[in-house]
């Protein structure tokens, strides 16, 4: 190489005429702001529905470029104590079990681990007080245009995209509509059957002890301990045309599709859809149940309502980038951008083994040289020999499997959710 094609290649690239970096800037900037409008509708039978609504929460105390917004329902059963506590408490957990000074992607990155920490110390902290209640919990964070869903119970959240794209981003865990589910369960010591009235077997598949039609949920003291709050989990980037989701409770899924759910109310503002939801349920079912339904558009900043989209069927194509899947598979760094460019999706685990979702790593507080449990965020004396498996401490090449390092509590419970300690239903049934 000549040293004139060495000097031309050190030359810095052609100069942009600052006018149009201004412009490109500016233009980008009004691509990513975007903003949310929440609508929430609920008919009371029983009263045990709960809503969480905080559109403006900040990672960093008064940074407006730290925010993000949280939407959640509870739908208690058996009680209303385990909605309510996991509607003060589960979002403060959650927080508190993602690694300070995180900002932006790495924050979103921490976040699907951080949840399932958040739903299991939510569990046994509630346990701890004796009541027998229990909840499902559809819980949404969303940070820019990525919107994470972690979910227990059989309430949903759908996203309906631009493209007339109707997604879901919640498990099932209905033992009924779940065959892996009732193999855990089995497996962790439940039994799964219907009620037997007179000799005849009558409604749902129900797990034994406590009869509850769910495989997982937050409390539910008088249930063996397999029936678990590690939540489904999953992640999804918006294009920045943005998006619709609706959460509600089982009563509308009983009632209506996800398309259904959807088309119902294309066009219209979140207050209106959310009425226009459970409406369109009541019209098919009546009420027999308590029936809640929150609405959340994420949509540019300079577009106040969600564009009218056309009304197309269910699309192969919807089936493909959104297929079943099997509740406990792995997808984890493989992301797929769908063809019609409105979702990316980013993560998605549905496991009930902690040990999966929880990760290997041992963070260790380097001043004070403890270890934090990767539920409960407390710190823990090395010495306490409270690694999760017996053996050396430091040597994870010698075990089946090295982390994360619980605390004495912590491990009781995930003992017990794996029905490797007899579970200890305060209530048997
Ligand atoms: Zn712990």
């Amino acid at each position: 190489m000549s040293k004139a094609e060495i000097s031309k290649m050190k030359q810095k690239p052609p100069l942009v005429p600052l006018g149009a970096l201004i412009g490109r800037e500016l233009r980008n900037e009004k691509v990513e702001k975007r903003t949310v409008k929440y609508g929430q509708t609920a008919l009371a039978k029983k009263g045990e529905d709960y809503f969480l609504i905080k559109p403006d929460c900040q990672r960093v105390v008064d940074n407006q470029s730290t925010s993000f917004s949280v939407f959640a329902i509870f739908d208690g059963h058996n009680g209303i104590s385990a909605a309510i506590f996991a509607k003060e408490n589960l979002l403060k957990n959650v927080l508190s079990a993602i690694p300070e000074g995180l900002g932006g992607e790495e924050w979103l990155q921490a976040l699907p681990r951080a949840l399932v920490a958040g739903f299991v110390k939510t569990d046994i902290e509630f346990r701890q007080g004796g009541e027998k209640s229990g909840t499902t919990v559809t819980f949404v964070v969303i940070d820019g245009w990525t919107v994470t869903v972690a979910s227990v119970g059989d309430s949903r959240c759908i996203l309906d995209t631009q493209g007339g794209v109707v997604s879901l981003l919640t498990g099932n865990h209905r033992l009924e509509e779940n065959a892996e589910e009732r193999e855990r369960v089995t497996a962790s010591g439940g039994e799964v059957g219907r009620l037997n009235v007179g000799g005849n077997e009558v409604g749902p598949l129900r797990c034994w002890p406590g009869g509850l039609c769910l495989s997982r949920s937050i409390g539910d003291t008088d249930v063996g301990e397999f029936i678990v709050p590690v939540p489904h989990v999953k992640q999804v980037k918006l294009s920045s045309a943005g998006g619709r989701l609706i959460i509600a409770s089982d009563s509308i899924w009983d009632a209506l599709s996800s398309d259904q759910a959807a088309q119902s109310c294309r066009g219209l503002p979140a207050d209106l859809a959310a009425k226009l939801v459970v409406k369109e349920a009541l019209r098919s079912r009546g009420l027999k149940d308590d029936t809640t339904c929150l609405v959340v558009d994420i949509i540019p900043y300079d577009h106040p309502v969600l564009p009218p989209t056309p009304k197309k069927k269910h699309t192969l194509l919807n089936s493909l980038f959104f297929g079943k899947r099997s509740e406990n598979s792995m997808n984890k760094g493989s992301s797929k951008l769908s063809a019609v460019g409105a979702v990316e999706e980013l993560f998605e685990e549905g496991s009930a083994m902690l040990a999966e979702r929880l990760g290997k790593d041992f963070p260790l507080n380097s001043n004070s040289g403890l270890f934090k449990c990767a539920i409960c965020q407390v710190d823990q004396q090395p010495s306490d020999g409270l690694s999760v498996n017996s053996g050396p401490f430091f040597s994870p090449g010698s075990k089946p499997w090295e982390g994360p390092f619980l605390c004495a509590t912590c491990r009781k419970k995930k003992d017990a959710m794996e029905g490797k300690r007899p579970s200890k239903p305060a209530i048997t049934a």
